[in-house]
């Protein structure tokens, strides 16, 4: 505790009123200073990088690539003295599992021209190479279809730009880090920030006609036996790493690659004049039933006789897209939270609650894992009754915003946690970490425990190469920045020690009979 908040705390509790007066927090900076020698001089940030984006390879939900890394996870949880290491199911997987085991795409007319390409996830294979003329099916409105018939057989099929996936120099840099300026606006904001960026008109009606007429298309390629599908991979002219909407059991869709908008763009526009354009591909995947998703957790027990039960908990996703291997999205999140607790474990402190890490999977398809430890643990899917555990639940940290650096945290709305954090994040102000905002945010894990009124929050931090490296093939581990992951865990581990030693929970929003607000939450695009 630092005498001068003791001092400004016995002033209040003397002139104000009992209601104004907030617990003080016990900052405890001698840990801290631990903690930051041990994350700073003995840093595992670098093996465990390497270890799960380059050894273990991408982790699609029921790939075998998941399997590798839950296992990869278990390994190091248990090198590094975790306790009640485990992998546990969370959910089924409705999609099924799914292997890439071959891509290969090339341009072979006018002239010899290979390129890099992405499956779509939960697409069918290829009979073999297919060579052939490349068709442009470019249906702009559904009596466009019609043409088409009877002529798709087999064919290699290029489906046409679109506004969205058409070429635009960029003049923004890559990386940035937030300013001063944008971490005060951020504070500053009082609503719940909307979703959209400022000059993203969102037609909504537009999107539905839009989806209307690719399932038209699809259903055309289908009955006529099309043998390949190529779309424009879109912006960043990096292939798109992403999945179709198949549903374990179904026929297997036709195979669709995503190749770079460099590659597409110089065949639609060879097409168009009239030159024809030749190719040959092949697409080997591998689809296999009944896959789970599953959760790795591990934990160092709580050693207070009252309190040792209660659980502060440490989590991202495991699970990521098949082109890249995961790194920013989200291995960044599973190296800083597995780092935070090695660090606190080799401490030997004696925290008084449990702190958990859990590793979630089937984030990407609608953070499966996480919702199904809530299932699991705390609050019964069907009743909405609360589970032993859910009492003893006190906080969840979540990170999913790529390799940038905290800056803060935001606190998805919880006014009650604010003197809280101001107070445990003091420290860190001179990294450039004490924003608080208190605003929502969106689209990961932290949302499985908000929306059943338990404290989890995700951090505020910097956007490094969130375009260029989300669901993309170049989301690697050239991606990462070590030097700020290093320092993610450090404030991590800090933030959970004191989660666990203080003497209450970390607060709740308090339960009231109103509509759940809706919309979406300011988070940035794609977790
Ligand atoms: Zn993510």
């Amino acid at each position: 505790m630092k005498t001068g908040k003791l001092y400004v705390s016995l002033i209040l509790m003397v002139f104000m009123p009992l209601w104004l007066h907030s617990q003080t927090e016990n900052v405890d900076l001698t840990m801290i200073y631990k903690i930051k020698q041990e994350g700073n001089q003995n840093s595992k940030i670098e093996e465990l990088a390497t270890g799960l984006t380059d050894f273990v390879g991408p982790r699609l939900t029921g790939s075998s690539g998941s399997t590798r890394g839950n296992e990869w996870a278990k390994k190091k949880m248990e090198e590094f003295g975790f306790q009640n290491v485990r992998i546990e199911e969370a959910t089924d997987f409705n999609r099924g599992g799914w292997d890439n085991l071959k891509t290969y795409a090339a341009m072979t007319g006018p002239y010899y021209a290979n390129f890099a390409c992405n499956p779509v996830a939960w697409t069918g294979s290829t009979a073999g190479l297919v060579k052939g003329e490349v068709i442009l099916v470019d249906v702009r409105s559904e009596s466009d279809l019609e043409k088409y018939k009877g002529t798709l057989s087999g064919k290699i099929i290029l489906m046409p730009s679109t506004s969205s996936t058409s070429y635009e120099i960029s003049f923004q840099p890559l990386a940035s880090r937030l300013t001063d300026e944008q971490l005060l606006q951020l504070s500053k904001e009082s609503a719940p920030a909307g979703g959209r960026r400022p000059g993203q008109p969102f037609d909504i009606a537009a999107m539905l006609a839009q989806r209307l007429l690719r399932n038209k298309i699809t259903e055309l390629l289908k009955s006529e036996g099309a043998a390949v599908i190529l779309n424009n991979a879109g912006t960043y002219n990096i292939p798109r790493s992403n999945g179709a909407g198949y549903n374990s059991g179904d026929k297997e869709p036709i195979a669709e690659l995503n190749i770079p908008m460099e590659a597409h763009g110089r065949m639609e526009r060879l097409i168009r004049q009239k030159v024809p354009v030749e190719m040959e591909v092949e697409i080997l995947n591998k689809f296999f039933p009944n896959p789970k998703v599953y959760n790795v957790v591990g934990e160092i027990p709580g050693t207070d006789k009252n309190l040792k039960n209660e659980v502060v908990l440490l989590g991202a996703h495991i699970d990521s897209w098949h082109g890249g291997t995961g790194a920013a999205d989200d291995a960044s999140g599973c190296i800083v939270m597995m780092e935070a607790l090695r660090i606190i474990k080799n401490l030997n402190v004696a925290p008084r609650r449990t702190i958990r890490v859990a590793l979630w999977g089937g984030e990407e398809q609608g953070l499966n894992g996480s919702r199904g430890y809530v299932e699991k643990y705390l609050v019964d899917p069907k009743t909405k009754d609360h589970k032993a555990d859910y009492d003893k639940f006190s906080v969840y940290f979540n990170m999913d915003n790529g390799s940038g650096r905290y800056r803060g945290i935001n606190l998805q709305q919880n006014d009650m946690a604010g003197p809280v954090f101001e107070a445990l994040l003091e420290p860190f102000a001179p990294l450039g970490c004490s924003t608080i905002a208190i605003r929502n945010t969106g689209g990961t894990d932290h949302l499985s425990f908000d929306r059943v009124g338990l404290p989890g929050f995700q951090f505020i931090q910097d956007e490094i190469e969130y375009g260029r490296g989300y669901h993309t093939v170049m989301d690697t581990y050239e991606r990462l920045i070590l030097a700020d992951l290093r320092i993610n865990a450090i404030i991590t581990a800090s933030l959970a020690y004191h989660a666990a030693m203080r003497n209450e929970k970390f607060p709740r929003k308090p339960v009231m009979n109103m509509p759940v607000q809706g919309g979406p939450g300011g988070r940035p695009p794609m977790q």
